[in-house]
């Protein structure tokens, strides 16, 4: 008996995912219902009071760094045990450091499909703009410059009251605009671009409903 009901799941589980990969639906379905799974697993950790950082605030530092190195040793393990294929990116996304904005939220799970840069306030340096053109020669097609509402840094550069505790910060917030033409400037990019090998897109992230607004 159970050997029939293991075959019927097989079949039942063959069927899917042949449905699953070889149709248009199937694979919409196929990514919403992954999402929906992380989204779950996320869930399950959610509700772990030790592993919660943000609402035990009588641990120490050393305390929360033994936590984090425990979270490691239980994800690394799990990974080892069950390894994921490897992709080559073809997107590069510049986003804000707000822990708000989940990459995977945004556009479905970026890891190994995405090369995610983070910064405070999604402002580039000379650094950035030169690991984005690196990005690029290593074959991605597609770099997506983002901004964010409710930005803390985009804040601290407009408040008279801060900016002078976070000189810096401010500053960067300003030059946000120059740091994009610069970097389109980059003769690697503009060829790139030119060539219709590499589209750079801007969009704004609505914060708390993860909408990308075309820019
Ligand atoms: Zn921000």
């Amino acid at each position: 008996m159970k050997v029939k009901l293991l075959a019927a799941c097989a079949a039942v589980g063959l069927v899917s995912l042949f449905v699953g990969r070889c149709t248009s639906v199937g694979r919409e379905a196929q990514f919403v219902m992954g999402g929906a799974l992380v989204d779950v697993g996320y869930g399950l950790q959610d509700g772990i009071e030790s592993y919660d950082f943000e609402h035990d605030h009588e641990i120490g530092p050393e305390e929360v760094w033994e936590e984090m190195l425990r979270h490691n040793r239980l994800s690394s393990g799990m990974r080892s045990r069950f390894p994921r294929a490897t992709h080559h990116p073809l997107v590069a996304l510049l986003v804000c450091m707000d822990a708000r904005i989940d990459t995977n939220e945004l556009v479905g799970d970026t890891r190994r499909f995405y090369y995610v840069v983070r910064t405070a306030g999604s402002v580039m340096s000379e650094r950035e703009e030169e690991m984005l053109e690196l990005a690029v020669a290593n074959g991605v097609k597609l770099v997506v410059l983002t901004t964010h509402s409710d930005c803390a840094a985009e804040k601290v550069a407009a408040s008279a009251e801060l900016r002078p505790r976070f000189p810096a910060l401010g500053r960067a917030v300003d030059e946000r605009e120059a740091r994009v033409s610069s970097f389109l400037g980059r003769p690697a990019i503009a060829a790139a671009v030119q060539k219709g090998e590499l589209a750079v897109k801007r969009v704004a992230i609505e914060t708390l409903t993860d909408q990308l607004v075309e820019r």
